[in-house]
């Protein structure tokens, strides 16, 4: 796993709270999606905020994703958003996210994806 979602701690110790905003290739993510594929890069955007000895992380992580319909198959392509929540000691140096963005976008995932209501090629 690359870092490029691990954020310094030194800003929030010292200032109290830090924006964190990244952006990574779908690559960074293989195999997230179940059933298709991230589209483009995923954006994430938040705030680090101290709270006691720790830092906590909320943000959330954007991107597009494509999806098989699961009854034709066809590729269904759409928005994402994930909110993503993290905290870590404030002594640790820095903050990897990369594992919290990869659960909440797999958990944002809909159990089925259907390309339109009325999608008929399997038949019931
Ligand atoms: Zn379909």
């Amino acid at each position: 796993m690359a870092e490029v979602l691990r954020f310094p701690l030194r800003e929030v110790k010292e200032k109290g709270e830090s924006p964190v905003a990244a952006t990574v290739p779908p690559e960074e993510f293989p195999g997230v999606v179940k059933y298709g594929e991230l589209v483009g890069p995923l954006s994430l955007t938040g705030r680090l905020t101290a709270q006691g000895e720790e830092a906590v992380f909320e943000g959330e992580a954007r991107g597009r994703w494509r999806i098989e319909c699961a009854r034709c198959l066809a590729p269904v392509e759409d928005e994402y958003a994930a909110r993503v929540e993290a905290r870590v000691s404030l002594d640790g140096g820095s903050l990897d996210l990369s594992d919290e963005v990869r659960q909440a976008v797999v958990l944002a995932q809909p159990i089925r994806t259907i390309c339109r209501t009325d999608c008929r090629t399997v038949k019931n």
